[in-house]
Formats: C-alpha cells, sequence, structure tokens
C-alpha cells in the first residue's frame, strides 16, 4: 500500500469491487480497494444470488436488464478464466391475490417496453413448470426465462481479477477508521494499516456506509437490517426456476450443486447482527416446505445472517457529501444489490469521469427524500 492514491473505494462486496473495476476501465490509474476482512465477506457472499429482470419500475428494470446482459458476458468482460456459474432457469413470481396480479401486468407493460421477455402463467402454467407448487390462494403468475442466479464469490472475483489486471490494488484486512478533509475536499482515509492520501473516496461498504458517511459530516438514510438465509442438502433436480413471492415474502432456488437456497423477508431493529436466530429458521422451513411440500423431506446444512442496506424507498442511494467534496457513497440497494451492481457501478463510474450515460444517476441522490420524488418499486422482496 502506497501513501497516496488518486481514489480509495472502501468496501471489497460486488459494488465497490464493480466500481474499481469500471473506473480503472475507464482509464482512471491509482486506484485502491480496502476491504476490512476479505472479498465477499458482507452481503456480497452471504446472498441468494438471483439476477431478476421482472421489476415495476422504468429505471430498476432497465438497470437489472443492462446488468444481466453483463452478467452474461461477465468471464469475457473482466477477462476471468474462471466461471460465474450464471444459471438462467428463470424466476417464477407468484401472486396470491387479484390485487397483486393486476399489479404484474402493469409490470410486464414496464417490461415488454423494454424488451425483457417475461410473460403471465395462469395458475395451470405455473403447475406444469413448477409440479411442486403448492398452488393454494395462487391467483396466477409472471415468468422470465433470462433471470436465474450466478456464483457471487465468483462474480466479486472476476470484477477483482479484472480490476487487478488494470492496476488496481486490493488491500484486504484493512479497515477505513475515519478521514481527513482539506479546503471543504476529501483529503485521505485514515485505516488499521496507516494513513493514505486520496483525491476521491468512493464508500462502498453497504450496511456501514451511512457510519463512514457520518464522520464527513453527512447523513445518508440508510440502516442495516439482518436477514437470514439456509441452504438444504443437495439433491437431484426438481426445480430449475427461483420461486418468489413478495406478498409472502420469500424466494427459493435450487442451486447447480442440487442444495436449495432459500429465505424469507422479516423486518427487524437496525443492528449489525451476523447471528442467525431458531426462529427465523423455524418461520423459514414452516413458509416454505407449505409453499414447496417436497422440500419436507429435505435436511436443513446450515443457516446464515447477513445484513440489507434499506433505503426509504428500497432503492440506492448515490450522492456526494455536501461537505467533503470528492466523497461519494454508494448503498442502500435493500436486498437487492448483487443483481443491479453490474450497471450501477457503470453509472457511478460515469459519473465519476465525466462520461455521459443513457440512465440519470442524480434519481439516486438523498435528494429525492427532501423533494418527495421517491423512486418507488411495487416489486421488492
Ligand atoms: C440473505 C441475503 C440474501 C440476498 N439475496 C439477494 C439476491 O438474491 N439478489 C440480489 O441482487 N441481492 C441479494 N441480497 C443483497 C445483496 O447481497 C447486497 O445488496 C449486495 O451484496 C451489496 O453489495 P455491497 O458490495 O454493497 O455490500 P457488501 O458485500 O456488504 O460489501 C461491503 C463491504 O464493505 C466492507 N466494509 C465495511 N466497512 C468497512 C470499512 N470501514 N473499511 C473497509 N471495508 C469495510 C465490508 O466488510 C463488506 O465486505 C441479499 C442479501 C442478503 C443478506
Amino acid at each position: 500500500m502506497k501513501k497516496s492514491y488518486e481514489v480509495v473505494v472502501i468496501g471489497g462486496g460486488i459494488v465497490g469491487t464493480a466500481t474499481a473495476f469500471e473506473l480503472a476501465k475507464r482509464g482512471v490509474k491509482d486506484i485502491l480497494l480496502i476491504e476490512k476482512r476479505f472479498l465477499t465477506s458482507g452481503a456480497t457472499g452471504r446472498c441468494g444470488a438471483g439476477i431478476r429482470q421482472q421489476w415495476g419500475s422504468e429505471l430498476n428494470a432497465t438497470i437489472a436488464l443492462e446488468s444481466t446482459h453483463l452478467f452474461e458476458h461477465m468471464e469475457e468482460y473482466t477477462g476471468y478464466p474462471r466461471s460465474i456459474e450464471l444459471h438462467q432457469g428463470g424466476y417464477l413470481l407468484v401472486a396470491y391475490t387479484d390485487k397483486e396480479m393486476i399489479q404484474f401486468r402493469k409490470n410486464l407493460e414496464v417490461q415488454h417496453k423494454l424488451g425483457i421477455d417475461a410473460y403471465e402463467l395462469t395458475p395451470k402454467e405455473m403447475k406444469e413448470k413448477v409440479p411442486y407448487l403448492n398452488m393454494d390462494g395462487v391467483t396466477g403468475g409472471t415468468f422470465c426465462q433470462a433471470d436465474g442466479h450466478a456464483n457471487p464469490f465468483q462474480t466479486t472475483q472476476a470484477y477483482a481479477y479484472g480490476a487487478k489486471k488494470m492496476g488496481v490494488e486490493i488491500e484486504t484486512f484493512c479497515e477505513a477508521v475515519g478521514f481527513r478533509t482539506e479546503g471543504g475536499k476529501i483529503a485521505g482515509v485514515e485505516t488499521t494499516k496507516g494513513y493514505v492520501e486520496a483525491k476521491l473516496v468512493v464508500n462502498c461498504a453497504n450496511g456501514w456506509a451511512p457510519e463512514l458517511a457520518k464522520m464527513v459530516g453527512e447523513d445518508i438514510p440508510v440502516y442495516p437490517e439482518r436477514h437470514q438465509a439456509l441452504v438444504t442438502e443437495p439433491v437431484a433436480p426438481l426445480i430449475d426456476c427461483m420461486v418468489m413471492s413478495f406478498s409472502h415474502n420469500y424466494y427459493c432456488q435450487q442451486t447447480p450443486h442440487g442444495s436449495f437456497v432459500m429465505g424469507i423477508g422479516p423486518k427487524e431493529a437496525p443492528s449489525h447482527n451476523f447471528n442467525t436466530s431458531w426462529q427465523v429458521l423455524e418461520a423459514t422451513c414452516g413458509i416454505m416446505c407449505e409453499t414447496l411440500p417436497v422440500l419436507r423431506n429435505l435436511r436443513v446444512v446450515r443457516s446464515w445472517a447477513g445484513q440489507y442496506d434499506m433505503s426509504p424507498d428500497a432503492n440506492p442511494v448515490i450522492d456526494e457529501a455536501a461537505e467533503a467534496a470528492n466523497f461519494w457513497t454508494v448503498c442502500g440497494f435493500s436486498g437487492h444489490g448483487f443483481m443491479v451492481a453490474p450497471r450501477v457501478a457503470i453509472m457511478v463510474a460515469n459519473r465519476l469521469t465525466g462520461q455521459e450515460d443513457s440512465l440519470d444517476i442524480r434519481k439516486f441522490s438523498k435528494k429525492r427524500f427532501e423533494t418527495g420524488e421517491l423512486l418507488i418499486e411495487p416489486s421488492v422482496v
């Protein structure tokens, strides 16, 4: 680690590594990425790694669609010699009320405008696609074959690999613990391995990002919320697609390895609690065995906890600190940061290098919480 860099990126999750990669790709030299533990030790390595284009707002659907295209070519894009294990088995979104189905149809209109190949399924067609699905109360659903999942460890490593090839330095077990500013501008980062000067700092520290932003006087209305997931023993292929419900708050998929990964979305008080609880384990098993009764015969191998960085409208906050120019925070992904990170990192890198972008990053500014121009998204779990 040198004493001075052009850019310091904080956070070795998918967002930080993708941002460092995209900055380097745009010719920015002298980039340091610091990670307080190891790459993917945060939410990225604990996520369901689902990728879906079936969003209800045009902005999110566009970001997800363009991110999917990047996932589809990630190895080539980053030069990574291994596979990110993308599997496009589709997402089946399940509606349990007529009102929900009406919303799904509105979402489809948005998706079709963008060329996303999602479509409505009747309960009978859903049963054909997922014969194990309990149809009690199901009013319909939608499906998109190009949705799926990728390996979050490999994807982050792909970005890190590509970034390093372009000269980005990655320092793990190095924590940002403070900042220095000069004349209203960021001047450097205090780390557990010493002070480094920086002309630009990009804070991609997920649920910890607001605490870091606070150190330069910036209030980011995002809080960490614990979310748990579990994995079962592997079995022969039973279900090819992700099965998800917003109203019943569950997601479940079978990985290429054969194990099932699943989670539910209970609201919790803000915390950095990474312990698992038997209550959530029991509730997850209850909901999922009711939804997919075939799971009753499977053994749970382990469960784990990670954190969502929740924003008031469940969309990211991307902004520069008012009292520390060139200190940017990129957080607030609210449980869907893996699938949108590739395109969001491009938006951030374009903005920071003064390049044009077809998407307006200013929509993610925190000003929207004052003006009331919230990014309303009807389809979040
Ligand atoms: C159970 C669960 C399931 C999920 N399922 C999905 C899904 O299916 N699809 C999807 O798209 N998203 C999903 N998500 C959300 C997704 O994981 C996150 O939105 C995404 O990984 C955020 O990436 P990130 O890089 O911002 O955060 P992280 O991966 O958390 O990276 C931030 C990093 O910053 C580091 N850091 C923190 N403070 C400091 C500091 N002071 N100095 C240095 N480093 C620091 C942390 O150690 C961490 O590694 C899920 C999340 C959870 C918890």
